[in-house]
């Protein structure tokens, strides 16, 4: 059944142990994020194959997936006051910034007769998560004093909400943070957690902080390449993901539509140009299932014009080999295209076993 998502597993296991290798020479652990394919067990499986040390996704119903897989699992977005419960029993550390939160988290886990562990997440300009620098000394403080949970070090996320690019200076930063901590309360932390894809540019160049010794990866893993500045990483693949959809149209149409124009499917006033008459293709996938920007053809005569919710439509006027009803096109995907095919019940997952 069509679409189709084709997942390569000895890909992804490449993927993975190409940056697990690249990071242990710096003295670097690597989580393993697992939320792009709605983590899936058999390839959160994989990842833990190639080295990862631990797992992460920012969703519990994900953590909850990965139950049986016997390393630590890391809830990376910062828990809500409704999945305290949840987070304690699925994940065995988490990201946080809010000290009424993690007082929760700690008389959940004492109830649960556990300890849960905390990253206390750093702001450093990115403005998503994470307290000010001037205000960890006195959270940690807090949270020190709490006995269900264990302050095992800091981190910080960049690259998300403010585009901010993580520097050694930035990450320096951080490692200040960590050391001001132990310093002042005598206790010793033992991670400093370094950001996402975005900072593998700086293992890759030699200039990542020492101290910095965890990095939490996603992207770089499925896709091959870094985030900073989205260059591909040698040796990686980009087509570990690939989308694969079914025609159910082909003819030759005008380009332009005929009559008044008012708006879209989606309420949207759009553009046309009037490039003659066209092969145009229907293919059974719509927006419902992946964002028409996402998509990268495989075959390069293939030129992507529109969308709606249920089907999209391909020029396939270029093409050398005639390409049919019922023939199938595939497409790589970029971060969003992976994301919402792994979401959408619609698009069959294949997982190819080498
Ligand atoms: C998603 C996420 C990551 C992984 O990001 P990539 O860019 O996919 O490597 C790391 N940390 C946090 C907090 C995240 O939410």
């Amino acid at each position: 059944m069509y679409p189709l998502l084709r997942i390569n597993l000895e890909k992804l296991r490449h993927n993975a142990q190409t940056i697990v290798e690249m990071c242990r020479k710096r003295n670097i652990k690597v989580v393993g994020v697992t939320k792009v394919f709605c983590a899936i067990p058999r390839l959160a499986e994989e990842l833990v194959k190639a080295g990862v040390d631990m797992l992460g996704d920012s969703r519990i119903k994900n953590l909850k997936k990965l139950n049986h897989i016997p390393v630590p699992k890391m809830l990376l977005r910062i828990p809500m006051e409704s999945e305290v419960e949840e987070v304690v029993k699925y994940a065995d550390i988490s990201l946080n910034s809010e000290i009424s939160t993690i007082k929760n988290l700690s008389e959940e886990a004492i109830r649960q007769g556990k300890v849960h562990d905390i990253i206390l997440m750093i702001d450093l300009g990115d403005l998503r998560e994470g307290v000010l620098k001037e205000d960890a000394l006195s959270v940690a403080e807090e949270i020190l004093e709490l006995k269900g949970v264990r302050l095992r070090g800091v981190g910080t996320n960049l690259t998300c909400y403010g585009s901010v690019i993580p520097t050694p200076d930035i990450l320096e930063e951080l490692i200040e943070v960590k050391e001001a901590i132990e310093k002042k309360f005598g206790q010793k932390l033992d991670i400093v957690s370094g950001g996402n894809s975005s900072s593998l540019y700086l293992v890759q160049n030699g200039l990542i902080p020492r101290g910095i010794n965890q990095l939490r990866i996603g992207e770089a893993i499925v896709l091959g390449r870094e985030t900073a500045f989205g260059d591909r990483i040698p040796h990686t693949y980009d087509d570990v993901f690939t989308l694969e959809a079914q025609i159910v149209e082909l003819k030759e149409k005008p380009s332009y539509p005929k009559g008044i124009l008012g708006m879209d499917a989606f309420g949207e006033r759009q553009v046309y140009v009037d490039r003659g008459t066209m092969k145009r293709a229907i293919l059974g996938i719509g927006r419902q299932d992946v964002n028409i920007n996402d998509l990268i053809p495989m075959d390069s005569c293939v030129e992507l014009i529109g969308s709606s919710s249920d089907h999209l439509i391909v020029n396939l006027t270029d093409c050398g080999h005639p390409y049919k009803v019922g023939d199938v096109v595939r497409f790589k995907l970029r971060y969003g295209g992976i994301l919402s095919c792994s979401t959408s019940e619609y698009v069959e997952k294949v997982i190819e076993e080498a």
